[in-house]
């Protein structure tokens, strides 16, 4: 039975979505144990809201571990994946993991796929899926050697409820901070609106069909009418219209809504990457012919400048 180690991540003193994410992901996969490895100043502060999750939290406190820096989280990585043998260990494809993933991965002679959208486990190993080509195409990889590390796409999958109450055992990393070559120095945060797109679960995806600036009132009320938040293609981000963070697609977020309204996106793959896991998807788009009406399960072709009003009107009706 495959044993599995997903390392928490942790920014500010919460744990991040992502972490619940892998540990959901490691948990459906059936392996026979999956622990949860959580590096933090004193980790019995966070180890609490990740004990449901796994059937164990490894807990490593010290001040190394205060703010993450790839280096003591490496030594101490190295160290307890020599001792565990887990057959995979799960890292999130964040900032925070590509800094540490694939430096990882060499001081352990580990394969490791990056940005990786599915796993299972394969007669020898694990089979391991990604995008390739700005998502062009889906490429199966076979990693046959143990560990195999695994960094996961965030916002890919659905983090659910668990209560496995896993037991909490407290591991030492030891001297981890001597000879660094690196420091923490300090977190500053991009300034954001406060909108995350990744958590809404109506979002209405606005693109270039949307044509100029001054039609924007139309789609902003009619996301606040329908309580969605508003996202976008590239083309409007890069316009201004939108700010970077509300973008969808292989360089922007990854989104899985319980709806997706997309009103003059084309659908090229790129914008596709990122929202086609979203259990509803409706387009608007004047022309029959877009891409995005391939993953589209209803379409309605037609201006979307004729489209949003009348849909506007009808719910309007509808909530009186
Ligand atoms: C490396 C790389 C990364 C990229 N990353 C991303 C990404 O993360 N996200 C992303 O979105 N794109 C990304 N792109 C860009 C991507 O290739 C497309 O150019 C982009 O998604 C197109 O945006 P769009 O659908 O809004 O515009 P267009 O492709 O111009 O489509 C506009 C659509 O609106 C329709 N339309 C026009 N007028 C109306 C109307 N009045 N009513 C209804 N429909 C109308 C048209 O029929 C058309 O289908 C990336 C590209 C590269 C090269």
């Amino acid at each position: 039975m495959s044993s599995i180690l997903v390392l928490v991540e942790h920014r500010q003193g919460a744990v991040r979505d992502v972490t619940f994410e892998m540990l959901t992901a490691a948990r459906k996969l059936g392996a026979g144990s999956v622990e949860a490895v959580l590096m933090a100043e004193n980790c019995d502060v966070l180890a609490p809201s990740i004990t449901p999750h796994a059937n164990k939290v490894v807990c490593v406190s010290g001040p190394a571990f205060k703010e993450f820096s790839y280096e003591p989280y490496q030594k101490a990585l190295v160290k307890l994946i020599g001792e565990k043998k887990p057959s995979a260990v799960l890292i999130a494809n964040s900032a925070f993991g590509t800094d540490l993933g694939p430096s990882l991965a060499v001081a352990l002679n580990a394969g490791l796929v990056s940005d990786a959208v599915a796993f299972t486990e394969a007669d020898s190993g694990f089979s391991v899926s990604r995008g390739m080509y700005a998502g062009k195409l889906v490429a199966d990889w076979a990693m046959p050697s143990e560990p195999a590390i695994i960094m996961v796409r965030q916002s890919n999958f659905k983090p659910e409820p668990a209560s496995l109450g896993g037991a909490v055992e407290k591991w030492d990393a030891g001297d981890v901070a001597s000879g660094a070559k690196t420091k923490f120095i300090s977190l500053e945060e991009v300034p954001t609106t406060g909108i995350d797109i990744a958590k809404a679960s109506i979002v209405v995806g606005i693109g270039r069909g949307i044509k100029e600036a001054k039609n924007m009132p139309l789609v902003q009320e009619f996301a606040q009418d329908i309580g969605a938040v508003l996202a976008a293609s590239r083309p409007v981000v890069d316009a201004g219209w939108l700010p970077k963070e509300v973008q969808v697609g292989s360089s922007g977020k990854t989104i899985k809504p319980k709806l997706y309204i997309a009103l003059g996106i084309s659908g090229a793959f790129q914008h596709i990457a990122g929202m086609k896991g979203a259990d509803t998807i409706i387009a608007v788009n004047k022309d029959p012919k877009a891409p995005i009406f391939s993953v589209a399960h209803y379409g309605i072709v037609d201006d979307l400048h004729k489209v949003v009003p009348a849909l506007r009107t009808k719910i309007k009706e509808m909530k009186s």
